[in-house]
């Protein structure tokens, strides 16, 4: 095609790098490759049987038809109860939208908030998909590198002095995708502080991760260190991680009305409803025994162990041990010259240890950080030991 076809609105987005690895890995398993994916940001895990029954007793039922578009009442009473039962934060059902996954909650957010021009402070490393939903909004994103030595965590001097006239939002996503950090509360009460002193900016916490953690503390997100931020935090958070159900494709988001009723409104002329059935499902997930998470919780932390210990008795290769999340963010910067003269940045480390290794990662470049890699320990332990054995000899190099 010659003529101009596409808007400038495609041209300006990439297609998430985490989803082109995966589909990379996939194709070299297709082909016959020997391949181990650890580039996956999915549990291995089956989405427990109890929750899988309510999807088909809805089924039976015949609740097979659209159901308003922010969601069926007993799902936004459920997600309100689960709120008020582990966050000690008080929504009413509607204060609360449920979406197609908590990507698409975070998009209706951008959406719903960001005009062209406004400034979004992301701290890296990010969640992929941050910054190009806020360039599809014209606005702008604004980085905070961080880095190992401030265990990848901002402090609230840089957030002091990245905040302009022009920031519109912060975005919190603790416990960390990639990094997996969380942050104390007592971190976000001195984050909390700052913003205290600028009541235009909004706070997007994604606590998807929330319950896949293991530190000496509990889970907080910004309103529980400062409830006066209650009014301009959206929370989000989804049944994907927690309960392996990301194929199943349910989020949320709460907060203010006004913003959550534009959220509504922005759902309702692009995909109405999230699948009623998926819906069903989530209501036995929030309201059923949640057993199933500490099993998972259990293995993720166990591998998190093996892969840690792993990847720090590898020469030149340094990693934080992860406090909660599936994933460990490694530096190996100093490995890249003495692997090969030819690799020039992580993006090549990658590419390389999926040609001669079998083993797929995601550059720390697709993060926002540079010199790292993202291994996901969404994998048998016996794959992961396979990887971590075809990563050793490697890395190890010359
Ligand atoms: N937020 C974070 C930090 C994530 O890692 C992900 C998924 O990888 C999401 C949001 C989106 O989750 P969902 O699959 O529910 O859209």
């Amino acid at each position: 095609m010659n003529s101009p076809v596409l808007s400038n609105r495609a041209l300006s987005i990439k297609p998430s790098p985490t989803l082109a690895i995966d589909a990379k890995a996939k194709k070299m398993q297709a082909a016959g490759g020997d391949i181990i994916n650890l580039g996956v940001g999915e549990p291995d895990f089956d989405t427990p049987e109890h929750i899988k029954e309510a999807a088909i007793k809805a089924l039976r039922e015949g609740k097979t038809k659209y159901t308003p578009v922010n969601g069926i009442l007993e799902l936004r009473q459920a997600i309100a109860d689960k709120f008020s039962r582990e966050n000690q934060l008080t929504y009413t059902p509607e204060q609360v939208i449920v979406s197609n996954g908590a990507k698409q909650s975070f998009y209706n957010l951008i959406q719903a908030v960001i005009n062209p021009g406004d400034e979004v402070i992301i701290p890296c490393p990010y969640w992929v998909s941050y910054p190009d939903i806020v360039t599809l909004a014209e606005g702008t994103p604004v980085f905070i590198e961080t880095g190992a030595k401030q265990n990848f965590k901002i402090t609230p001097a840089q957030l002091a002095e990245t905040i302009t006239p022009k920031t519109k939002m912060l975005v919190i996503n603790s416990p960390s995708n990639p990094s997996g950090m969380t942050y104390s509360k007592e971190e976000l009460t001195a984050l909390a502080a700052v913003l205290m002193e600028h009541p235009q900016v909004l706070i997007a916490s994604d606590d998807m991760y929330e319950h896949i953690m293991w530190t000496h503390y509990p889970f907080s997100n910004i309103v529980n260190a400062c409830q006066d931020l209650y009014e301009r935090t959206i929370v989000i958070n989804g049944v994907s991680k927690a309960y392996a159900m990301t194929g199943w494709r349910i989020g949320y988001a709460a907060g203010h009305p006004e913003i959550i009723a534009a959220m509504n409104k922005i759902q309702s002329q692009s995909t109405s409803n999230p699948n009623s059935l998926a819906q069903y499902a989530s209501v036995a997930a929030l309201n059923g025994d949640q057993e199933c998470i500490h099993d998972m919780v259990k293995a993720f932390k166990g591998r998190h162990d093996v892969v840690y210990h792993a990847l720090n008795s590898i020469k030149d290769v340094h990693c934080l041990p992860s406090q909660g999340t599936f994933y460990s963010f490694p530096d190996i910067s100093a490995t890249l010259a003495r692997i090969d003269d030819g690799l020039q940045d992580d993006v090549q480390l990658a590419d390389y240890l999926l040609t001669k290794a079998g083993v797929a990662v995601v550059p720390g470049t697709a993060f926002g950080t540079t010199g790292c890699i993202r291994l996901s320990y969404a994998t048998s332990m016996e794959k992961l030991e396979d990887a971590l054995e075809r990563l050793t000899t490697v890395l190890s190099g010359r």
